[in-house]
């Protein structure tokens, strides 16, 4: 077991969940010494959770989850059962791609704050990658806990109906009000610049949708398969079946603003 200290408050452990969609596995969070919350236990990984248990000792006072897919929120079921301390996130507003086992204890919201006694953690809503996605804020070292909502290496995935492209980049763009030093994210290492990394992910996501649009004009009216083949044309081909549900949403993105139609199983242009 790796345990990665990343500040006086904060340590990292990383599941055994390596993947094309997971890189190094998913990172699972424990911020402060005497009162320790973990934030995102992570898949159903018994030697996962054992290896916190040990780490922790009787010292959990609570299981706090970014969101609930499969890779980051089974765990706290299984953190709770062995340590007794309450699960706390949101419930998402779909069911597909969900934790079924995520039973929360209490319900977080938008501005919610976790006080301990040497931290506090404040709750941002960021929905975008989920509906239910929320980051939680340590105040005293001006680090961020983003889940999926970035994470460092690779772009993260779009899938709608629970998954929006407009919240997405409305729920970016809210970071940049927050005084930030450092991301800590779901996936990868730290990353510092934060306004400069969510200013970057906002440009990609526009160099995308602009690529979309020029896709769409171009064949004057197109599948989906169309137009993927188009508009990743630069992605590994192994990810072009996800690659899917980010087009989806960027173009139900163009239909809400009513640039694009569908008509039957097809996407035209309106402007
Ligand atoms: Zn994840």
């Amino acid at each position: 077991m790796k345990i990665t200290e990343l500040s006086p408050l904060v340590r990292r452990i990383t599941a055994d969940n390596s993947g094309v969609f997971t890189g190094p596995g998913t990172n699972t969070y424990l911020i402060g010494r005497d009162e320790i919350t973990v934030i995102d236990p992570g898949p159903a990984s018994k030697d996962h959770i054992e290896n916190i248990a040990k780490i922790c000792g009787e010292d959990i006072k609570q299981i706090l989850v970014t969101h609930t897919h499969n890779d980051h929120s089974p765990g706290a079921k299984l953190l709770h059962q062995r340590t007794a301390a309450p699960v706390k996130g949101m419930k998402a507003l779909h069911n597909e791609m969900q934790d079924p086992t995520f039973k929360p204890h209490s319900i977080l919201k938008d501005g919610d704050i976790i006080e301990q006694v040497d931290y506090s953690l404040r709750v941002i809503h960021t929905p975008g990658h989920a509906s239910n996605h929320l980051c939680y804020f340590l105040e005293e070292e001006k680090m961020i806990f983003t889940g999926d909502h970035i994470m460092d290496g690779s772009t993260v995935v779009i899938a709608p109906p629970d998954g929006s492209m407009s919240q997405y980049l409305e729920s970016l763009k809210i970071l940049k009000d927050e005084d930030l030093k450092y991301i800590a994210p779901g996936h990868g290492d730290l990353m510092e610049n934060p306004h400069a990394v969510v200013d970057w992910i906002i440009s990609h996501r526009m160099f995308r949708e602009k690529k979309v649009i020029d896709a769409i004009t171009e064949l004057n009216r197109a599948s989906l398969e169309a137009l993927l083949e188009k508009v990743y044309d630069d992605v590994d081909s192994r990810l072009l079946s996800i690659a899917k549900y980010s087009l989806q949403a960027h173009l139900i993105k163009l239909i809400e603003e009513e640039r694009v139609v569908q008509d039957e199983l097809e996407f035209v242009w309106q402007h």
